[in-house]
């Protein structure tokens, strides 16, 4: 049998500003950059021996595209360097549309990068500026041009939902503009404020409100009704694929507990039932390499429960489902006798569905996937 391949996340902690609604941790000191990608080559030179090969590579951030096509091409090559990248891999970078353009899009074509996600959130500039967002509505739609222009056949778009004053008409246009431009892939996340981040500020002044939970729902039947019937694949709580093919091969090692690498500040990694992840800060994490040091923050083992717990979560988010056979095999329990009563339920109030030895979330189960997590 073949052995998994694993998995590899590189993260890239820079932005250009701050969009209102984020609260993960970036920093705009992009001088930092060189500095940046010698402590990450060291860090893959840290784990040559732990993480033989990888078929999934992902470039995320922060905002990925403010690195040049030589930066990129470096720490690739350093990859190829340590391991064995499988000929097939999915290699995919994240890109804001303002940074980008056909020059950079065919030198990332030309290192191999086969799969885009483009970061557009909104078609609409008055969002675009709620936001917080550095670009424009037509920049958006340039970038996607240009990245078809280039050549690239998988492409993703990600779009934010939920945000004060855009009904479900207005979503639905976003939708329709997304799909216009036929992308193999469209990922719709929920607006959701931190309360440290400057949106949550204006929201409390302005007396705003994220939507209520009837109109939340609303939006994700909407997204999932109106994507489905312009043929897409509604494959996990968030996302959608074209075709069975274009449906993210990395995320999909998440949901599946396989095996993956993360570098860079915050990112994780999971290898034999451990976790562990490295310290958030970029300083620390450059000060830690620069000692000689792994920059890991904290690990964990997981017990079977928490696998186990994870295994129903995760799987209840996708329409994949849970294979009822291997998740006995894999965490002895017959999830069917010992929840056999709230399984029940669930079915008659049409929120699984039991099918070939799996259990599948229906849609309306999949806008409770959280929940349902917690039968
Ligand atoms: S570009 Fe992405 S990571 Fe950077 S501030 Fe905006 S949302 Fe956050």
């Amino acid at each position: 049998m073949k052995k998994e391949q694993a998995g590899l996340y590189i993260h890239i902690p820079f932005c250009l500003s701050k969009c209102g609604y984020c609260s993960f941790y970036s920093i705009k000191s992009i001088n930092l950059i060189p500095e940046y990608i010698a402590a990450l080559k060291k860090e893959i030179k840290y784990y040559r021996n732990i993480f033989s090969s990888f078929d999934t590579i992902y470039i995320g951030g922060g905002t990925p595209s403010l690195l040049s096509a030589v930066q990129i091409d470096d720490l690739i090559s350093t990859l190829n360097k340590y391991f064995d990248i499988d000929r097939q891999a999915e290699i995919t970078i994240e890109v804001n549309p303002g940074d980008v353009s056909l020059e950079y899009f065919q030198a990332l074509r030309k290192l191999g990068i086969n799969r885009l996600n483009i970061g557009v959130q909104s078609f609409d500039d008055k969002v675009l500026k709620f936001l917080g967002r550095r670009y424009s509505s037509k920049e958006a739609i340039t970038s996607i041009e240009a990245a078809r222009a280039s050549g690239f056949d998988n492409l993703g778009i990600d779009l934010i939902y939920g945000v004060h004053g855009v009904n479900i008409k207005s979503w639905k246009n976003t939708l329709q503009k997304a799909v216009s431009f036929a992308p193999e892939h469209i990922s719709c996340y929920q607006l959701s404020l931190d309360d440290r981040t400057p949106l949550y500020k204006k929201y409390s002044l302005n007396d705003w409100h994220l939507p209520d939970e009837n109109t939340e729902l609303k939006l994700f039947l909407t997204n999932s009704e109106e994507l489905e019937n312009a043929g897409y694949i509604h494959y996990e709580v968030s996302n959608f694929a074209r075709l069975d093919k274009f449906k993210s091969r990395h995320n999909q090692k998440y949901w599946q507990h396989a095996p993956y690498l993360g570098l860079g500040p915050a990112a994780h990694s999971f290898l034999n039932n451990k976790r562990w992840w490295n310290k958030a800060a970029v300083k620390t994490y450059l000060n830690k390499i620069v000692q000689g040091k792994m920059p890991v923050e904290d690990t964990e083992t997981l017990s079977a429960e928490q696998l186990q717990l994870e295994a129903l979560f995760l799987g209840l988010r996708t329409q994949a489902g849970i294979d009822l056979k291997l998740y006995k095999t894999r965490h002895g329990i017959d999830l069917l006798a010992d929840k056999e009563t709230i399984i029940d339920v669930l079915i008659k109030n049409k929120l699984v569905e039991l099918r070939n030895g799996f259990l599948y979330p229906t849609r309306a189960g999949m806008a409770i996937a959280d929940s349902l997590a917690l039968i």
